[in-house]
């Protein structure tokens, strides 16, 4: 279907003018994925891993923030379109089933990151998805694969992956809650990822609850970090050391460009693909000509203070 031309314009500065804001939202404040009921905000996805085992979700509880440029709730566990038959989560007709790599996608591609939440409804009532170690182990090699699919596949310094406990109510404690026994050799076994057919973890979830072994229920969230080209680089990996100043701009695993905006994202055509690049590489410019001219002016003062004459 062709898109009116006076529409496809307003898109598109409907993007530029998203980028610009934003571009300001991320040096002030950055990316915030807010953690329920945990005594601090995690700011680096390591921290975050280790206060994962005191954070806890209620079941039936709102969250306290609705969907929006950082935060998006998704009630099934289809990472990749290709999963997106998953037979698995098939009568579940209550909940939204566009592939959490759009969302992805959208936030790697804005540049600000965010989080997707899994096991939470439309509504932000948590719900969470009942899953035992190795249907964790699934999610988390099917987001590696469809990320590497991407194009240009995502540095995994850009994701990270948290499995929160939820609770049947607040006061349940922690003693009161049976944990897994997990195979570790069993845990090597290969996942088959990128199929609408269940795994062989999906079958050992449904052998374990015809003996009566409900397994637990988590909120999974998805962190997508902001683009930083330089803090992140320098403690990091010395191989992403010549990173460009802006951010790129992912093709998903189906081929389809895609960024967030407000709490959905927009698939955009290869026109604004190229308008925002262009955007970017231009702000980027300006950003930079703007501090030269600052570093000029302190100069000259410099100058003056002390007499200096330039020929
Ligand atoms: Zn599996």
């Amino acid at each position: 279907m062709e898109v009116p031309e006076s529409e496809e314009l307003d898109r598109q500065k409907e993007c530029v003018s998203l980028l610009s804001s934003c571009h300001s939202i991320n040096q002030s404040e950055g990316a915030s994925a807010v953690a329920m009921h945990s005594h601090t905000h995690p700011s680096s996805c390591a921290e975050r891993k280790s206060q994962e085992e005191e954070r806890y979700y209620v079941l039936g509880e709102e969250l306290p923030f609705d969907e929006d440029i950082y935060h998006e709730f998704k009630g099934h566990r289809c990472i990749s379109v290709h999963d997106i038959e998953n037979t698995s989560v098939k009568d579940e007709d209550y909940w939204s089933k566009a592939p959490v790599s759009k969302s992805i996608c959208g936030m790697l591609n804005s540049g600000l990151g965010g989080t997707i939440f899994l096991g939470v409804t439309d509504a932000g009532i948590v719900k969470g998805i009942s899953l035992t170690q190795y249907q964790q182990d699934h999610l988390e090699a099917s987001l590696e694969w469809t990320l590497n699919h991407y194009t240009p596949a995502v540095p995994s310094w850009r994701y990270c992956v948290q499995f929160i406990p939820v609770r049947s109510t607040k006061l349940q404690e922690t003693s009161e809650v049976v944990k897994e026994k997990v195979n570790e050799a069993r845990r090597a076994k290969k996942h088959h990822v990128a199929q609408p057919h269940y795994c062989w973890c999906d079958h050992d979830h449904c052998a374990q609850r015809s003996i009566g072994i409900i397994p637990m229920i988590y909120v999974c969230e998805i962190n997508i970090h902001p683009w930083d080209a330089h803090g992140r680089t320098k403690k990091n990996n010395a191989q992403e050391d010549n990173l460009p100043p802006i951010p790129p701009l992912h093709l998903d695993e189906a081929g389809g460009c895609y960024i967030r905006q407000s709490c959905r994202q927009t698939r955009l055509c290869l026109n604004e693909v190229r308008q925002l690049l262009v955007h970017r590489v231009e702000r980027h410019y300006v950003i930079k000509k703007e501090k030269l001219l600052e570093q000029i002016q302190f100069l000259q003062k410099l100058a003056e203070k002390h007499q200096v004459k330039f020929e």
